[in-house]
């Protein structure tokens, strides 16, 4: 039993809301996001970063010092051993997170009573999804999504905003569809340039977003918390 780890950033305070924890980054993601900044990530045959027995040695090193392990991507729901090692994790007694783009509606109801709160990825509206996201399905994210937030798990819906998978316009839907099915703390993301991109969008149709107060106004006004996060 193991899952394939791509990395690890051993120390983060932004990446599990209120916990001191670190980051296993899972290898191996089957969509294709045209802004993706893990692309190293994506390929499941690609070279492990670690084993997951090293992984545990720093694990015993860090008991009493983190809260809690964020399992990310590449995407962790398509690590067949994901509930074995989170379980591993959680006995050792860290509170899990994890984020996901929602691709295993069985595998997210398995872990789902190991987990503290969850950051989901919902890249677009759900009747474009399938068109702006290779190999993604809109059904499965949904579903996914709609276990969270009748689940007592914390949640942060996020999107980022490329304005090649989502429009201003497509943003207020989801947002309002996102706030109708409970959703309460949503973030929308800025698009950063990866240095390997070759027809990144334009610049101003990425910052259009965040000029737009009218919008930002009424995205503020559908949540509890709405959280703003720009590149730097
Ligand atoms: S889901 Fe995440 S890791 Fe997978 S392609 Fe999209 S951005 Fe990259």
């Amino acid at each position: 039993m193991t899952i394939t780890i791509g990395g690890v950033e051993p120390f983060t305070t932004v990446d599990f809301p209120g916990r001191l924890a670190a980051v296993l980054f899972c290898l191996g993601c089957p969509l294709r996001c045209p802004y993706c900044h893990n692309k190293e990530l994506q390929d499941f045959g690609g070279k492990p970063f670690i084993s997951w027995e090293t992984f545990i040695e720093f694990l015993e090193s860090r008991k009493k010092l983190l809260d809690g392990i964020v399992f990310s991507g590449g995407e962790p729901l398509a690590q067949p051993d994901l509930y074995e090692s989170m379980k591993i994790v959680k006995d050792a007694g860290f509170e899990i997170g994890l984020h996901t783009s929602g691709v295993n509606v069985e595998r997210l109801k398995q872990i789902l009573p190991l987990l503290t709160w969850v950051g989901f990825d919902v890249k677009t509206v759900f009747n474009a999804y399938e068109e702006r996201i290779p190999h993604s399905r809109a059904s499965t994210v949904e579903a996914c999504l709609d276990m969270l937030i009748a689940s007592p798990v914390e949640l942060e819906a996020r999107t980022t905003l490329d304005p090649r998978v989502i429009s201003k316009e497509e943003l207020k839907r989801l947002a309002r569809t996102l706030a109708e099915k409970g959703v309460e703390t949503y973030a929308i993301q800025e698009y950063r340039l990866h240095p390997a991109e070759e027809n990144p969008p334009a610049e101003t149709d990425v910052k259009a977003f965040f000029a737009d107060t009218e919008l930002l106004a009424e995205l503020k006004s559908l949540f509890k918390s709405f959280i703003i996060r720009r590149a730097s």
